[in-house]
């Protein structure tokens, strides 16, 4: 049962060769014995999670159950779930306790019947690609406990990994969701912009933000995907749009398929043995009838420096309802309400946070808006041309999905750029607000390989089904790391 994906542990429930109460005790035994040596998770709840499972037992009795009722997930600590602390990694919501749910956690629980199992440990505030800048302490990949799981999902990415839970949501404002995939062997999806609702999942760079599924395999993702996705009125920038089956194209053959090839992607600056699996991947694709097509995406080396304009600009605007006042940590001793605000903020984030709040506030401040903030978002509009021009020669788009593999615990956390530089393949997509996917295709040294698929706007069920073909012939999202029985 640790090892079967949704389709098992759903056919498994309604065969009653388990309960969902026995399922949910399974992997929170796991948790309790692992969660040490990785430190994925921030809160376990068995209580609430077994009567989470108990209900959901209730629903399949019943006969109201649905495809996903009763399996337990991880659920990334950026979604506030009415009863749980919700923390954002971060001290300034150490102690806060979530009064409501975000539309993301009511679908899965409520809808779905899904049972979270537990919050799991990021970056604080979602900053980052290591899960080194968490108040909880760093993450450690299951692959290699020296080197980190990747950001900032990389909670969610760890415990998937280490089969502390079957599968678990992260969001990706710059690459948190496929980075870590890549890092810890999994498949990650990060939808089209405004696909899944962003309420109740704490803010960072809202125009950036998106939640979507971790999990073993593109079939499973989709499964969750469908469970997350929908129009949500308490969204203003959620999409309304007829619902749709992610899983409904997964077994279209891909002959005819075109993937393009940015020239971008595949020059120096990736490590010669990640591109080297992704070349064996593109070899595996052209056996499964895809044809390859070289493509450009001219403006991609100003990803990253525009995206460091613009979500600490959007991040110095939503972080500044952390004040002290509303909710959340706020400072012990203050002379006066200037003093509080200082201190509280001071002594409420840490160094990543308080580095994106001053370029956020430097960008956006008057003298220096045209410079930086208006011209990076002329930039973003590049990037997005980039791509439509792009989508005109192919049908997705392959690549890394992250320069190197793992890399140690501290390697680069006194470098902000260097780890800037680990989201250079990935940063462009939420800049367009393109759906793009990490899965896994190879190992160097024993260390995970993601590859990653860029799709056009909406085409995510296309991205799974390019993803699931290549799992039909692959077995490396099977592999699992050793000595975690
Ligand atoms: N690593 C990027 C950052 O630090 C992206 C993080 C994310 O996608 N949440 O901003």
């Amino acid at each position: 049962m640790i090892n079967a994906s949704l389709k098992q542990l759903s056919q498994a429930l309604a065969g009653k060769q388990i309960s969902s109460v026995e399922l949910t005790q399974l992997f929170l035994e796991r948790i309790e014995r692992l969660n040490p040596l990785f430190n994925a998770f921030i809160t376990v709840d068995a209580e609430k999670s077994l009567a989470a499972a108990r209900s959901a037992d209730a629903r399949i009795a019943a006969g109201d159950g649905g495809l996903l009722t009763g399996i337990p997930i991880a659920q990334k600590d950026i979604f506030c779930a009415e009863g749980w602390p919700t923390t954002c990694g971060s001290k300034m919501l150490a102690n806060f306790v979530a009064p409501y749910d975000a539309t993301v956690i009511r679908k899965m629980e409520r809808d779905s019947g899904l049972v979270s199992l537990g919050k799991t440990n990021m970056d604080e505030f979602a900053m980052g690609s290591s899960n080194e800048t968490s108040f909880f302490g760093p993450v450690r990949n299951p692959w290699d406990s020296e080197r980190v799981p990747g950001g900032s999902s990389g909670g969610s990415a760890a415990a998937v990994a280490a089969r502390l839970a079957p599968a678990a949501t992260g969001t990706d404002t710059g690459g948190s969701i496929r980075q870590p995939a890549a890092l810890c062997n999994l498949t990650g999806l990060k939808p089209t912009y405004g696909v899944v609702s962003r309420y109740g999942m704490i803010a960072f760079a809202s125009s950036l933000d998106q939640a979507g599924p971790m999990a073993a395999s593109a079939e499973d993702c989709a499964l969750l995907l469908n469970s997350m996705a929908g129009f949500d009125e308490r969204d203003s920038t959620s999409l309304e749009r007829p619902p749709e089956d992610y899983s409904r194209d997964l077994e279209q053959p891909l002959n005819g398929l075109r993937i393009g090839l940015p020239k971008e992607f595949f020059g120096p600056g990736c490590a010669a043995e990640v591109m080297a699996a992704v070349q064996l991947a593109l070899a595996e694709y052209k056996k499964l009838g895809a044809t390859l097509v070289d493509v450009s995406l001219p403006n991609s080396h100003l990803s990253v420096p525009a995206y460091y304009v613009i979500a600490p600009a959007e991040a110095s605007s939503n972080l500044s309802r952390f004040d002290g006042v509303r909710y959340g940590f706020r400072a012990a001793d203050y002379g006066n309400l200037d003093e509080m605000y200082m201190k509280t903020r001071a002594q409420g984030f840490g160094a990543e946070v308080k580095r994106r709040i001053m370029i956020g506030a430097y960008v956006l401040s008057h003298g220096y808006y045209d410079a930086y903030y208006l011209q990076a978002q002329r930039i973003r509009r590049l990037i997005a041309n980039d791509f439509v021009e792009a989508f005109k020669h192919c049908d997705v788009i392959i690549g890394p999905t992250s320069p190197s593999t793992a890399f140690k615990l501290g390697e680069k956390a006194a470098d902000p750029v260097q780890m800037y530089l680990s989201d250079i393949y990935t940063i462009a997509v939420n800049l367009a607000g393109l759906p793009g996917m990490s899965l896994p295709c190879g190992f160097v040294g024993g260390l995970p390989v993601g590859l990653q698929l860029i799709g056009n706007y909406f085409a995510e069920g296309q991205l799974l089904n390019v993803a699931h073909q290549y799992q039909q012939v692959s077995a490396w999202h099977q592999q699992r790391p050793a000595g975690l029985a």
